[in-house]
């Protein structure tokens, strides 16, 4: 079985215990002082365990958090552009020795890993979300998250029991290893990952397939972890996808998967972790859209694609492939990007997230060329039932 592409740093990491091992480790758990870690963080020891996260171990001590923060990288000098971090409030790091063990539950209360405490120390949050998001403005998603959490961080590696149960999506949650395993089943040497929090209309289908011209293989990988209340929630999104592949794609040369991930909407520096991310999950090629991982105004249009150019191509190992916004163009009569069509605004079908809304909200479809039929109906379904926020 050949490999698409090694993880980052070489080794794809597994920090689930199995067997005999896990047993005792999870009877030894039973009598360790527990944390409940908030969903955010969840997600993040779903992909430390599964090797997501490859190549880290555990939360980050301060040897890699300070690089990770000034400069993308980790102490051993590998790119690597947002922290993984495991913060407490002071009260809890009181009870906390280092050096002892720590069992690590979710919010009901399930143990799923123990962590060797190795450190607890201080950050400065204004420095992170400076750094790491280019703004200190607690309007931000991702700092206001980062202000809200814990002022102590732990470090330490992590042995993980259970992976994080979950109810949803049980066909879609394949592993690194996993989606590894089927690339290879299928014989693909090359795969393109795209990432995605928003529901799939004709722009970005037109992106996958441009990159599926060159490529063996593509993943669809969206994120699942937690996003802003105003996103599009997961299953809908899924069920977009789904009829889509059904009616649009050949079978044999795309797989839908879920990505575990929290959004962090960190923009250029979210979209390495995200190429990182996507290559232990195999994939050699790594969608970058315009404003990726953006939110508001806080990141420049094509920020995300400039700041891949901080590393030598060696470094990633993964390939970003940089698009521009995608439409319908009435005199090309095809979809296209501003890279391939010469005509005026005035050509283009382009609508925005807001006036998407609007016309679902009016029991109206958005035109076929901006959404297939069938993606705008299952919107219009959910615009329309009691869960819409909007
Ligand atoms: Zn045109």
């Amino acid at each position: 079985m050949h490999e698409t592409i090694p993880a980052h740093g070489g080794e794809l990491i597994d920090l689930t215990v199995r067997g005999d091992e896990r047993e005792a480790l999870r009877e030894r758990a039973a009598g360790l002082p527990a944390l409940r870690l908030n969903p955010r963080t969840v997600s993040d020891l779903e992909l430390l365990g599964n090797g997501g996260f490859s190549p880290l171990k555990g939360f980050m001590g301060r040897v890699d958090y300070d690089p990770v923060v000034e400069s993308m990288r980790l102490a051993s000098g590998l790119p690597w552009s947002i922290p993984v971090t495991l913060a407490v409030s002071r009260e809890e790091a009181k009870g906390l020795r280092e050096g002892s063990e720590v069992a690590l539950a979710d919010e009901a209360g399930n143990v799923l890993a123990v962590m060797a405490l190795a450190e607890q120390f201080d950050y400065d949050k204004r420095r992170e979300a400076r750094n790491v998001y280019r703004t200190e403005d607690e309007a931000h998603p991702g700092v206001a998250a980062l202000y809200r959490q814990g002022d102590v961080l732990l470090g330490g590696g992590v042995r993980v029991i259970d992976l994080p149960p979950h109810d949803d999506f049980p066909p879609y949650r394949l592993t690194p290893a996993q989606t590894r395993a089927a690339f290879a089943e299928r014989g693909w040497r090359t795969v393109v990952g795209f990432q995605t929090r928003n529901p799939v209309h004709r722009a970005h289908e037109y992106i996958q397939k441009c990159a599926l011209e060159v490529v063996d293989g593509l993943l669809l990988h969206p994120l699942v972890g937690e996003t802003k209340e105003d996103d599009i929630p997961a299953e809908t999104r899924l069920r977009c996808y789904q009829v889509l592949l059904d009616g649009y794609y050949p079978k044999d040369r795309v797989i839908l998967s879920v990505l575990p991930a929290a959004m962090r909407y960190a923009g250029p520096r979210e979209a390495i972790f995200h190429a990182l991310i996507r290559k232990n999950y195999g994939c050699t090629h790594f969608i970058v859209g315009r404003d990726h991982a953006g939110v508001g105004k806080y990141y420049g249009t094509f920020d995300a694609h400039v700041i891949f150019r901080e590393f030598a191509p060696d470094e990633l190992g993964i390939s970003p492939l940089f698009f521009d916004h995608a439409f319908y163009c009435r005199r090309c009569q095809s979809m296209a990007t501003t890279k391939t069509c010469p005509h005026g605004p005035e050509e283009r079908v382009t609508l925005s997230g807001t006036r998407v809304r609007e016309m679902l909200q009016r029991i109206e479809l958005p035109p076929p060329e901006y959404s297939r039929r069938e993606v705008a109906e299952i919107l219009l379904q959910w615009a329309n039932t009691d869960q819409y926020r909007i």
